[in-house]
């Protein structure tokens, strides 16, 4: 089913979910950035709003027009909804022990990019619960980091949503082209103030989104990704980049597909007691941490771990790239580390 939806049409897509029950999540502005949070209506939307990326550089700016999907990937991801950053897992108290009771909303994800949806994907086969309801917002305008193209993850969304929009302003005014992905979401479509789409409306919606495929700012070298890291473990390479590298381990944090955790016990002085889980990075000197002391003790060890494994070995273990493309890592790297830069510094070092 495919129809066309102006702003008022949106609107009511958000309160259609809403009533339904459902805890709408999408893309605001807040404290200078392109966030995550829960929308009430289509005003909480970033209207006029885009983004400027770069290596180590992210910064919100004002669009020419109202687009609200007209930016690309913030410092979040969908995965503190999916994977939360802390959560309980059992705690104790002078009665016994308690199991923590696992509080999972029924969320609905609106505005969700192609990059997005294939992370989403790849996360909930790891991480599993509940799956949400995902309006995804195919990608007319990426970002100077964005890589997706080449990782086969954008801009055109993949088929795992429930309705996919694209969003187009011109003299014919600001409208969403929306195309059900499911049958929950055609009759969603269904509910709300929209008016069929015409063949014009779909060529030019696959006109942009074709556009869009050619300005991804950057790609990743076109190569057998998995077999270039396996062959790169010696590289000298890897001290290169650690001379660079602060292991703060942002880019695990932004990454909307890394998972790892960390168990924590915690008490206080009245006798009870929390263990719970909190995201972990493969750069913590102690996450790596056996018995009489860490393995990876350099940053070259450390960054060469989180790279193959995201590149590399993630195919092994998933049979699927841990990387979308997204290019967060990027942009939210201090040191401005560009992991495209660094898989063509790997392969041009293989050249005689
Ligand atoms: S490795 Fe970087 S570009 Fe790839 S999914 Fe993670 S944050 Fe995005
Ligand atoms: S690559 Fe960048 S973001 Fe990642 S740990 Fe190193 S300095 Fe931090």
């Amino acid at each position: 089913m495919q129809v066309v939806l102006d702003l008022d049409g949106l609107d009511a897509l958000i309160g259609a979910l809403r009533q339904d029950g459902r805890v709408v999540v999408g893309p605001v502005l807040r404290d200078d950035a392109i966030t995550l949070a829960e929308l009430g209506s289509a005003a909480d939307l970033p209207s006029g709003w885009g983004v400027e990326t770069g290596p180590g550089h992210y910064r919100v700016r004002r669009r020419q027009d109202t687009a609200v999907f007209g930016h690309s990937a913030g410092p979040q991801s969908w995965k503190r909804f999916l994977h939360p950053p802390r959560r309980a897992l059992i705690s104790s108290d002078r009665n016994g022990f308690h199991a923590a009771e696992v509080d999972s909303p029924a969320y609905a994800f609106l505005g969700v990019r192609p990059c997005d949806l294939a992370a989403i994907a790849k996360l909930r086969q790891i991480v599993g619960g509940r799956a949400p309801f995902v309006v995804a917002a195919q990608c007319t305008e990426p970002g100077e980091v964005c890589f997706c193209t080449s990782m086969g993850c954008g801009p055109a969304a993949g088929p795992r949503y429930d309705i996919a929009l694209t969003e187009r302003i011109d003299s014919a005014g600001h409208r969403f082209l929306a195309t059900s992905g499911t049958e929950e979401g055609a009759e969603l479509l269904a509910r709300v103030p929209a008016r069929a789409a015409s063949p014009d409306d779909v060529a030019l919606a696959e006109q942009d989104v074709g556009a869009a495929a050619n300005r991804t700012g950057r790609a990743m070298p076109e190569l057998d990704l998995r077999d270039l890291l396996a062959r790169n473990r010696d590289s000298s390479h890897w001290e290169a980049v650690a001379e660079r590298c602060l292991t703060c381990g942002n880019c695990t944090m932004v990454c909307p597909t890394c998972f790892c955790v960390s168990v924590e016990d915690t008490t206080d002085l009245d006798g009870n007691a929390e263990r719970s889980q909190r995201w972990a990075s493969c750069f913590e000197i102690d996450f790596s941490y056996l018995h009489g002391g860490a393995v990876r003790t350099s940053g070259a060890s450390r960054y060469r771990q989180w790279m193959t494994h995201k590149l590399g070995t993630w195919h092994d273990q998933f049979g699927t790239s841990g990387c979308v493309g997204c290019g967060r890592c990027i942009a939210w790297c201090p040191a401005g580390i560009d992991i495209t830069e660094e898989a063509a510094a790997l392969a041009a070092g293989e050249q005689p």
